[in-house]
């Protein structure tokens, strides 16, 4: 089947999963491993596309919840999809909306990052507030947190999202469950993430068929399974092994609940049995250490609306940890946030200059730390490459955690 959509793997990190590779797609290529920056809402909030393709970023990943919501995905469609409405001629990723819709309903904020800026997560998760979200077999309903609308997903109205709003990588919607749930309630979530799954592939076909005049579009798989191995291991291989009129999964999204110290091991169990000539997407995973732990263990692209977040709360990146740029100690300092960065804020903008817009509350601070923050990540993903290709990945992440967490 020809589809303009193929992974190719390049380098192994030896004796580890890790590798290099190149996804292709309808709207260019990614060189893997790959830190995707999040455009929620079809935009990185406070960036021109433009700056986009300056600081290094491949590919951009926006959100089907939110664009479903507002303009709506029809509309997205009507403009031709997400990369031409933006502005964006690189590839495009969307999520399912699972993750943003489910976690309406439950306690996701204490226990995996999510946008907190977007959710009043402390509100919809009180005990004696009325849950926004309800999962069934069939699907979840929910309630907009734009105008509290009621609204229902299931593993078709998901994919007939996803297809309009015409992402090169679109992934399966998946129950997203946290580790706070019992052992039989993340077995029961986990076949119903199975049973979606075969009905996204199963809509996905018909959609193909039915817009064959579109670019291809690639369908990831989610994996769910919290910390258990069984579960994450069997997710892996019903997925992988899932075929329907023909059709099986181009790639593999791994998500949902995740502790911090098992990253590792929820990448290793999964990536063993996953096969390796398809793409792995780490969703919401971007702090340096994580980043580092993904790619060893397999990951090939990653995404995270952090970098962003804490660029706009005045955090940005040095190689010896995060600097609070607005912080007093900065309003006199005539030089760049780092002296090496080839950033567009660093080759123009001292950190006394970002010091002063955070104080004075300017709109400019947060698109010159983002654009700091987006290139950091952005090239360290890229370096970690770089350091595959050149057989240098332990030397270079052990000098850089050394420097960067050994002076928190
Ligand atoms: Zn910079």
């Amino acid at each position: 089947m020809s589809s303009g959509f193929s992974f190719k793997v390049g380098k192994q990190l030896p004796n580890r999963l890790g590798r290099t590779g190149q996804i292709s797609t309808p709207h260019g290529v990614i060189n893997t491993p790959a830190f995707i920056p999040v455009g929620t809402k079809a935009t990185l909030k406070s960036v021109l596309p433009e700056s986009l393709t300056e600081l290094g970023a491949q590919a951009v990943l926006a959100n089907a919840y939110h664009l479903y919501l507002q303009p709506g995905s029809d509309l997205v469609d009507q403009a031709g999809g997400l990369g031409k409405f933006m502005n964006w001629s690189g590839p495009t990723f969307t999520d399912s909306g699972g993750f943003q819709v489910l976690s309406l309903g439950v306690g996701f904020k204490k226990v995996i990052a999510m946008d907190e800026n977007t959710f009043e997560s402390d509100e919809v998760i009180a005990d004696d507030k009325e849950r926004l979200a309800h999962v069934d077999d069939d699907g979840v309903t929910f309630k907009s947190h734009l105008d509290g609308s009621l609204h229902r997903f299931t593993p078709e109205v998901s994919m007939q999202v996803q297809h309009q709003l015409g992402a090169d990588i679109i992934f399966g919607f998946d129950e997203c469950t946290t580790l706070h749930n019992t052992r039989s309630y993340q077995e029961k979530a986990l076949e119903r993430t199975r049973l979606w799954a075969i009905r996204c592939l199963q809509e996905h076909e018909r959609l193909t068929i039915e817009r064959k005049d579109k670019p291809y579009q690639a369908l990831f798989g989610v994996l769910q399974g919290a910390q258990y191995e069984d579960l994450r291991r069997k997710a892996a291989k019903d997925l992988s092994q899932m075929n329907v009129a023909g059709r099986s999964f181009d790639g593999f999204g791994i998500g949902g609940a995740l502790d911090k110290k098992s990253l590792g091991d929820i990448l290793k169990w999964v990536n063993e049995e996953l096969p390796a000539d398809k793409p792995r997407h780490f969703l919401g995973i971007g702090e340096p250490d994580d980043l580092f732990i993904g790619v060893e263990n397999g990951a090939d692209t990653f995404d995270c609306v952090a970098p962003s977040r804490q660029a706009r709360t005045s955090s940005v990146f040095t190689k010896d940890g995060r600097v609070n740029i607005s912080n007093a100690p900065h309003r006199r300092e005539f030089f760049p946030i780092e002296q090496d960065c080839n950033c567009y804020t660093c080759k123009n903008y001292t950190r006394a200059y970002l010091c002063h817009l955070f104080r004075a509350k300017e709109m400019v601070a947060a698109t010159l730390a983002t654009i700091h923050n987006q290139h950091f990540i952005v090239g360290l993903v890229a370096k970690m490459r770089l350091a595959i290709e050149n057989g240098t990945f332990f030397e270079f992440k052990d000098q850089f955690m050394l420097r960067y967490y050994g002076n928190q």
